[in-house]
């Protein structure tokens, strides 16, 4: 039994999300802001002459980790988990340490929060970035209440406890429970956006990347091609007499053909290759690097590959049409002489591969073979 064919990799969402990138170019920005940050918390305490205990000896190490890792991201950009982990472990250990002792011992000196606390709901983005939805709300909500379970015995310890500090206590208990929900709103947002990328770009039944996600690979390689002057092969690949599948067998057997011939074919490409089903019963191969010759040695193995076995009791046989960029080309002349050397592939019996017209000289002898239904 052929192993079971496993969806197209670049449908899948990991792909389609786009933050990876941006994430890394973020950080590079931010690690430096961090360490600043904490430098002038530290500085301009002293000069203030309120430095407070975790302060003094907190912050000029969270510097110093914020400057490391700065230096870790820039020379192993792939370490980007490792780095906003370690961040976030230290900013949340912070926040939790300052915000229990500023409550406790400083509040009664301040007409507000700590500014430590400033940075408190930064966490929270943090891991809505890092982690799955669920993991980062059990994260955050975790913090929050160390944060608060912190705070509250602080505020309890405090000397003097009075409605000022009591209602600055409640304002940042409610602020961060609003940007926890609001954060967890756009994760779900975000999560079912990919969720419909993922949906707009492929195709139900065979799970192959549908017609509208191959044309902008196509555009993709064409630039490919233009710019670096490399070839590119199209397939197209046409079931032959499928209405007669469906009026024989019925249209669920009709359905299981189209699923194993996705999964045969696929099985037969390269990972570089692209696999969509282009309409009913027509698939495009997209094949980067292949010139004519090599897509039609790749063309026969695919013709190979379905005949060989019938599918569900079904002899299936396909008609491909063989077209190879040149310069000057267009997606659509491309397609086209693709599609006029499948036409003539049927018309001349089925069950082969043609090449496009030009090329006429190197076509390989047909396969004479009329399939049996
Ligand atoms: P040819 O060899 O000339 O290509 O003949 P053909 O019968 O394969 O081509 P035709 O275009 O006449 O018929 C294509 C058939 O494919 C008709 C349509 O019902 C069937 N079809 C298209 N999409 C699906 C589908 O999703 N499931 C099933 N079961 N059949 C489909
Ligand atoms: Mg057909
Ligand atoms: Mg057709």
């Amino acid at each position: 039994m052929p192993p079971r064919y496993t969806p197209d990799p670049y449908a899948t969402i990991e792909v389609a999300d786009p933050l990876e990138g941006l994430r890394v170019r973020i950080s590079l920005w931010l690690l430096p802001l961090g360490a600043l940050a904490a430098l002038a918390a530290w500085g301009l305490s002293a000069i203030a002459g309120k430095l407070s205990l975790p302060d003094q000896y907190l912050l000029l190490p969270m510097a110093a980790g914020f400057i490391l890792l700065e230096i870790y991201l820039w020379r192993n950009p792939q370490g980007i988990r490792r780095v906003w982990q370690t961040a976030l472990f230290m900013i949340a250990a912070y926040e939790v340490f300052s915000l229990f002792y500023e409550t406790g011992y400083k509040l009664h000196q301040r007409d507000g929060i700590t500014p430590a606390a400033l940075w408190f709901p930064m966490v929270y983005l943090m891991a809505f970035n890092l982690l799955n939805r669920r993991q980062a709300l059990r994260f955050s909500l975790i913090y929050l209440a160390s944060g608060l379970l912190a705070g509250g015995v602080g505020l309890l310890m405090s000397p003097s406890l009075n409605v000022s500090s009591i209602n600055t206590a409640l304002q940042f208990t409610l602020s961060n429970i609003a940007y926890l929900a609001l954060l967890y709103m756009f994760a779900y947002l975000r999560r079912h956006y990919a969720q419909m990328h993922q949906m707009a770009h492929t195709d139900a039944l065979t799970n192959l990347t549908n017609r509208r996600a191959m044309q902008q690979r196509l555009e993709g390689e064409l630039d490919r091609a233009r710019r670096y002057n490399r070839p590119f092969a199209l397939l197209l690949a046409d079931i032959d007499h499928f209405k007669q599948v469906n009026d024989t067998y019925g249209h669920s057997v009709g359905d299981q053909v189209l699923r194993e011939v996705s999964s045969r074919l696929a099985q037969h490409l390269r990972e570089s290759d692209s696999l969509a089903r282009w309409g009913g019963e027509e698939f495009l191969i997209l094949a980067p690097e292949t010139d004519l010759h090599q897509a039609h040695l790749l063309a026969q193995r695919l013709l190979e590959a379905i005949r060989e076995n019938p599918i569900s009791g079904v002899p299936v046989t396909l008609s491909l049409g063989v077209a190879c960029y040149r310069q000057g080309d267009t997606i659509a002349a491309l397609l086209s002489r693709a599609d006029e050397a499948m036409y003539r592939a049927k018309a001349s019996g089925r069950n082969r591969v043609m090449l496009e017209e030009e090329m006429e000289d190197i076509i390989i002898p047909a396969h004479p073979t009329k399939p049996e239904l």
